[in-house]
């Protein structure tokens, strides 16, 4: 049984998010999408568990909720692989501005862990632009969401917004 841990902050989740999760069950057996409680380098609209909440929702609506699952974590990631047993991180990549932090955190991620191994799922043409800032950005303006979030999600960011 293979499982790979999603790692990111998902404040909230788009259809980037979900189509990284898609892909990774062609190659492992379980995603793990563990959701930084509280991520240093920015402010979060939807609070840890509001966010693992909308995640779950997702999964069962596009039917993949018997293989991925969703949690909250806290700390050093290898701290959590090491404690969940998994050797495996997927991470998504979109323009070069990914690859060098990317790049950066794998490494580190090894040096620490040294059976760490991380994998990247290029993202698809239609998820490049597509990233949780500006789905907020939108969202707040009350502009279209379209094809960028599940429809969870889209209700949330609303009634966020409206209140
Ligand atoms: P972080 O705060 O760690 O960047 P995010 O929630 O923004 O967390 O993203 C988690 C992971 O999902 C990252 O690897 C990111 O590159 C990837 N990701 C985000 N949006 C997309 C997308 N549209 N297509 C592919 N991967 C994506």
């Amino acid at each position: 049984m293979r499982t790979v841990i999603y790692p990111g902050s998902f404040d909230p989740v788009t259809n980037g998010h979900l189509d990284v999760v898609r892909r990774s069950l062609a190659i492992f057996d379980r995603v793990v999408v563990a959701v930084f409680d509280a991520p240093s380098n920015k402010t979060v609209l939807f609070n840890g568990q509001e966010r693992v909440a909308l995640i779950k929702e997702a999964l069962t609506a596009i039917g993949v909720a018997d293989r991925v699952d969703a949690e909250l974590f806290a700390g050093l990631l290898v701290d959590y692989l090491s404690k969940k047993n998994v050797r495996f991180v997927v991470r998504g990549l979109r323009a070069m501005s990914d690859f060098d932090r990317e790049f950066q955190m794998a490494i580190v991620n090894k040096k620490l862990l040294p059976d760490a191994e991380t994998v990247f799922i290029v993202t698809d043409k239609q998820y490049f632009y597509l990233n949780s800032t500006l789905v907020k950005e939108l969202a707040k303006h009350d502009a279209e969401l379209n094809d960028m979030v599940p429809k969870n999600v889209e209700r949330a960011l609303r009634e966020k917004f409206a209140a």
